[in-house]
Order: C-alpha cells, then structure tokens, then sequence
C-alpha cells in the first residue's frame, strides 16, 4: 500500500475531487481526517466506507469560519496524533463578468479559496517543521495560470494559490516538506452548478473525472521522499474541439 498509516487531511470531501481522493487514500492505507460542509455527504461517505471506519474521522463545517479551523487541527491532533499530508482541496466558484460581480462573492471566494488554505496550512505547519517532514498538496487550477472571462474572482484566487505554494515550496523543501500545487482542466463535479452561475460547456466524456485528479493526488503524495513534483496540470486527453 503507497499510504500505509499515513495521515491525511483532505478539505472539501464531501464531493467531487475531494470525496475521490478520499477513496483512493483509505484503499492505500492511510487515515484520513474530511473536511465538508454537508454532513450528509460525510455521512454517506462512512457508510460506505465502513469497513475503514476506524481509520476515517470527519468534521463537519466551513473552512472559512474560525471555529471550523481551530476543530481542524485539534481534532486531528487528537484522534491521530499528527499529520503526513494536507490537501487543500476546498474551493468554488461564482462565475461573472467583474462588472457585475458581487462584493459578497468576491470575499466568499477569496475566505475559502486562499485565506482558509493559508490558515490551515500555517495550522499544521509548526507540526511538520517539527517532525521535519509532511505533503502538501494545494490544488489550484489551469485558472491559476491563465485567465478567462467570467472568471476574474475565481482566476485571482487561483493565482494566489499558485503564487503561495511557489514561495512555500521553497520555505520549506529545508525541512523536507513538499509543497505541491495541482492544477486541473475542466472536471466532471459539482463545481458547476447553478449557483456557480456556468454549467459544464463539454461532454462529460471529453473532461477529467474527479477520480483522474485523485490519482495525480496520490501519485504526488506517494513519490519518494526525496523526490518532489512541484506544479501538475492535469487536462483531458482528448477534449471536444
Ligand atoms: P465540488 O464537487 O463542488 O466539491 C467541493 C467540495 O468542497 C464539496 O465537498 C464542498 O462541500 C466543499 N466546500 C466548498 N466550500 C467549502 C467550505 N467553505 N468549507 C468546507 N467545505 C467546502 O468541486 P470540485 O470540482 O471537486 O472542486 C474541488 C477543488 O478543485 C476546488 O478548489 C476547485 O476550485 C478545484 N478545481 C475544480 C475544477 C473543476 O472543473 N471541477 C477544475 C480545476 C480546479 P459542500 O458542498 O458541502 O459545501
């Protein structure tokens, strides 16, 4: 098993990306700590996982909230007694074009999609700086590196990611901690929802599946100690023209 025992926490997993890395983590053997604001989702994932049960704790809350945060750290703390991995993986978007777009989004998006990833990486950081080791996985986007219209807000928060992970990686590699960014193309979840304002333009057979993006999850957590892989962008093979 690649995660034999190790300890993950993964934000946002719940859905998609998130709930699919989840999966592919238990089956490799490590314990894992899920982070969702739907308690039903995080219920449905143990009841069908339970026969990983003991290896699987969940909070439910939103990351943007302090108290959320704080429950974070303790609880994996507590029940696990460390952490080898994070996946920032939490994030949304509202699509719009600026000139319409809402101040109350942009804040929404920015408190989750940046703020809560600095915060609970400062949080579990002291942790690995100790133990000298730990991943960290932060998924971005191809809107981290490129721009598109609609996507201003989204495209920002993206490039903060990216430009957070760039510098982190090179705070820490000295303690023999990988920071990793993970940028996806278009993937087949419920990221794109009505309240998201889009809906996904391409055939779902032409776009990634979330369990596409949980594998490059896996293969940057379980390379060798030594080795790291800084940035991924992973893309469909073959996307509709
Ligand atoms: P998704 O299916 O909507 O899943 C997002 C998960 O994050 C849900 O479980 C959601 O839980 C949780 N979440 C969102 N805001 C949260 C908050 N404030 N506190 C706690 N949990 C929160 O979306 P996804 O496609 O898997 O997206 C995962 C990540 O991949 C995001 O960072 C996204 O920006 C990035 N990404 C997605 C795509 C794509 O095309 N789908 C492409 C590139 C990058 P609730 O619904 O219960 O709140």
């Amino acid at each position: 098993m690649k995660l034999h025992n190790k300890i993950a926490v993964i934000t946002g997993a719940g859905k998609g990306i998130g709930r699919a890395t989840a999966k592919k983590f238990l089956k490799e053997g490590a314990k894992v700590v899920l982070i969702s604001r739907s308690g039903d989702d995080l219920n449905r994932f143990l009841d069908e996982n339970s026969s990983h049960k003991s290896n699987i704790l969940t909070i439910e809350g939103d990351i943007s909230k302090s108290e959320t945060l704080n429950k974070i750290t303790s609880s994996t703390f507590s029940t696990f007694g460390g952490i080898d991995i994070l996946v920032n993986n939490a994030g949304f978007s509202v699509f719009n074009n600026l000139v319409d777009s809402r101040t109350e989004d942009f804040d929404a998006m920015f408190n989750t999609n940046i703020r809560a990833l600095y915060l609970i990486t400062k949080g579990f950081l002291p942790h690995m700086i100790k133990v000298k080791s730990g991943t960290i996985i932060n998924i971005a986007s191809v809107a981290g590196k490129q721009g598109f219209a609609t996507g201003t807000i989204y495209c920002a928060t993206k490039h903060a990611v990216m430009g957070l992970s760039r510098a982190l990686m090179l705070e820490v590699r000295k303690y023999n901690i990988r920071v990793v960014a993970v940028c996806p193309g278009s993937v087949d979840t419920d990221f794109f929802r009505p309240e998201s304002n889009t809906v996904l333009s391409s055939h779902p057979f032409t776009v990634l599946k979330p369990e596409d993006v949980a594998e490059t999850i896996l293969y940057a957590a379980s390379l060798p100690e030594n080795a790291t892989v800084s940035e991924i962008e992973v893309r469909p093979t073959n996307p509709r023209k």
